[in-house]
């Protein structure tokens, strides 16, 4: 399993490939979400290039961007377990070459990265599509893989595709979960263990708010109730929101496909989660 760490010999291999090729941009620290992208790359595609890369432009200044776990050998190893055909692993230099100050950006339309994550990470949505952009032009894949655990990214990068006549293909993975509920995160392993034995409360919470806003309209009462009961557990919530799936406009009654979505610190932990409405 070739590993590059340059663009040039990544394009090399690139032009010498036979069959369709299919792309999971990680920030590694891999773990059983990313593998099932990995799966669903092997099934579709004779090729997979998975990259891994913390990219900073993506991380505002008091985010956890030094902290971010970085497990790189053992990542290769399930990568190579996995049936990945090749990796890629750039680093800040090859990215940004001209620093991060000055840089041509990539900027997401307001409807749909102002809202949710957006009003609490400035700047982070323009900073996930400009690497993508990149990653996309360097890797050139016919088909992008991305999870719907960050679902918000994956409708703005969808749309990135569409507004920019990208011809690549964008295939989501579904949302995978511990035995417990808790959504597989990198960022899990930065939980104390008090703190991993709450965190599968904002799952639960999200399933139970799907359940009962299914013809419900009294979808603020609902997200105050769950509020209140995360708070009550320790969580600080960043939002905790019923919104369209494809617009991601919010929405005062529940809509079979519709999704709740939350946010919220356990300590300095931010877990991010949703769930749909059953259709
Ligand atoms: P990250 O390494 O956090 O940037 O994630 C890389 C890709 O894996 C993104 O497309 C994520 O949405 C996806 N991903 C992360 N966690 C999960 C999960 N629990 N289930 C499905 N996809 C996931």
């Amino acid at each position: 399993m070739p590993i590059f760490k340059d663009i040039a010999s990544l394009r090399q291999w690139r032009q010498s490939l036979q069959g369709t090729l299919a792309f999971v941009p990680t920030m590694g620290n891999l773990h059983e979400g990313h593998m099932a992208l990995v799966r669903l790359a092997v099934a579709r595609a004779e090729q997979v290039l998975v990259s891994i890369y913390v990219n900073p432009l993506q991380f505002g200044p008091q985010e956890d961007f030094t902290r971010y776990p970085r497990s790189l050998d053992k990542d290769l190893q399930q990568l190579h377990a996995a049936g990945c055909s090749t990796v890629f692993t750039p680093d800040d230099a090859l990215m940004y070459p001209r620093g991060r100050k000055d840089l041509s950006i990539i900027m997401p339309p307001h409807s749909l990265a102002k809202p949710l994550c957006g009003a609490h990470r400035a700047g982070h949505f323009a900073g996930v599509c400009t690497v993508v952009n990149k990653l996309l032009q360097i890797v050139q894949p016919e088909i992008l893989i991305l999870g719907e655990k960050d679902y918000q990214q994956l409708r703005i990068v969808q749309q990135m595709v569409a507004d920019m006549n990208m011809t690549v293909q964008v295939l989501p993975g579904p949302l995978q979960r511990e035995a417990d509920g808790l959504a597989y995160s990198s960022r899990n392993s930065l939980l104390s263990p008090t703190e991993r034995q709450k965190a599968p409360l904002l799952a639960a919470t999200l399933v139970d708010l799907a359940q009962r806003s299914q013809s419900e309209t009294r979808i603020a009462e609902l997200a105050q109730a769950g509020r209140a009961s995360l708070e009550q557990a320790g969580f600080v919530v960043d939002y905790l929101e019923l919104r369209d799936s494809q617009s991601l406009q919010l929405l005062d009654h529940g809509l079979p496909g519709a999704r709740w979505f939350a946010a919220a610190y356990l300590g300095q932990t931010r877990l991010i989660d949703n769930v749909m409405i059953p259709l």
